[in-house]
């Protein structure tokens, strides 16, 4: 199979896991997921943001269930979801106590589209086959898939033990994290085989392996994917926060996806006091859509601005243009198919602008210092108009309406003007 970016070789799992309506690898495009950071025991609250990062393009979203309070509130959550025209399925994070909560909570068990589990989590000693095993029967039970993630911070640490003893004795000694990794790979691969023996099929598995540094990811998910053919949930754990965050997960991976290395994607930042949480779902949706891999939202392009321009108004264009677009996209994503493959662009001067419009749908070029004080538009490659004075963003804007109105069919209805079929 070959990668749409490039025609890279996909290790893309051919296995599609279904969570509901949402199929994770089998051939589908790369899934978005996110994270709620609300109590789950307050349902308002929970519903809110699952919904507002639904809204945000999340196709699954996670919350945790991490005691009674929030296994009881889980349906109700689901109930309110519904009754809100919000499908998204909700996938219960559980960890050590997650066998007693899917067993003493049955609602929440249905209610939940995937359930999961960190194996290094699961419990203490002995005590840990037997809980896993509970987890894994009621998956079964109610028809779930389970993500098996394994994480750096909680790593299986008698099964560190053991492959240290091991590498220890070995007559050509890997590096500690080396060693590590195997660790962190066997805990997932292994506790898979035993889902697998206890009557969890393959097609309800999915795979995770999470560090926070880049290379170790990109080390740790190219073994598991020559090793595997699981479904891969991709993501750097603890990416941080604003621009590190950002940076670390697109470079991590950019390189797996590249690859045709992951099924499902989180980008795990920790958002800036007062942030949306949306931000972790706007970045794994601009990296895809950078990568050429999906198309979510209409892109804007945008020159980075330099002497020549005059002001800060070419720097609020670029932004209006971009809030607009995302604010309009939950509306337009369900009357105007195509309209994700828009492109806009906003530039600064008439150096570079003129030439870069054209190659956009609709583009705009400011004036430059010293340059007349007009703003040619080009819409599909054509000079169309020249805004000028104090409304140019509102005209420009109402110029996008027009285009999206006009160019992009109506879904469920007549296409919507002269221009007809999508991009
Ligand atoms: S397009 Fe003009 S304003 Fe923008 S970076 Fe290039 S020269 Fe500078």
């Amino acid at each position: 199979m070959s990668c749409p970016a490039f025609g890279a070789a996909s290790r893309r799992s051919t296995r599609g896991v279904d969570v509901g309506s949402v199929r994770i690898g089998g051939g589908a495009p790369v899934v978005v997921q996110s994270m709620t950071n609300t109590d789950t025991a307050d349902v308002d609250a929970t519903t809110r943001q699952v919904a507002q990062l639904w809204r945000a393009g999340s196709e699954l979203v996670r919350i945790t269930v991490n005691n009674e309070e929030a296994a009881a509130a889980v349906p109700k959550i689901r109930e309110k979801l519904d009754r809100m025209n919000v499908p998204v399925p909700l996938i219960g994070d559980f960890h050590y106590n997650g066998h007693l909560l899917l067993t003493r909570h049955p609602a929440c068990a249905e209610a939940l589209g995937k359930y999961r589990i960190n194996p290094g989590n699961v419990g203490f000693g002995q005590k840990k086959d037997t809980q896993f095993s509970t987890i894994v029967e009621q998956a079964i039970r109610y028809g779930k898939p389970v993500r098996i993630g394994a994480n750096w911070g909680s790593l299986d640490q008698a099964m560190l033990t053991r492959l240290m003893d091991e590498n220890a004795r070995s007559p050509d000694p890997l590096d500690a994290p080396a060693v590590a990794r195997e660790a962190l790979i066997q805990s997932a691969l292994l506790s898979a085989a035993r889902a697998e023996e206890l009557g969890l099929p393959r097609e309800r598995i999915v795979i995770s392996c999470k560090v926070s540094g880049v290379q170790e990811l990109i080390a740790v998910y190219r073994e598991l994917a020559r090793r595997a053919d699981y479904a891969l949930h991709l993501g750097l754990t603890e990416a941080g926060i604003g621009s590190k965050g950002i940076v670390a997960s697109a470079a991590a991976l950019a390189v797996l996806l590249q690859e045709g290395i992951g099924d499902t994607i989180r980008v795990s930042l920790t958002p800036e006091p007062g942030e949306s949480r949306n931000t972790e779902v706007i970045v794994a949706q601009e990296l895809l859509q950078s990568m050429g891999l999906r198309a979510f939202t209409p892109m804007v392009t945008a020159c980075p601005g330099c002497g020549r321009t005059t002001s800060t108004f070419f720097q609020e264009l670029a932004k209006t243009v971009q809030d607009h677009v995302r604010e309009r996209m939950p509306e337009w994503r369900l009357k105007h198919r195509g309209v994700e493959q828009l492109t806009l662009a906003v530039m600064g001067c008439i150096v570079n602008g003129p030439g870069e419009s054209k190659y956009a749908n609709i583009g705009i070029s400011l004036p430059g210092t010293g340059e007349a004080p007009a703003a040619p538009v080009f819409v599909d490659g054509s000079k169309v108009a020249t805004l000028r004075g104090e409304t140019i963003t509102a005209d420009f804007i109402g110029m996008i309406e027009e285009y999206v109105a006009n160019r992009y069919p109506v879904i469920g209805g007549a296409a919507g003007g002269e221009q007809g079929d999508a991009a």
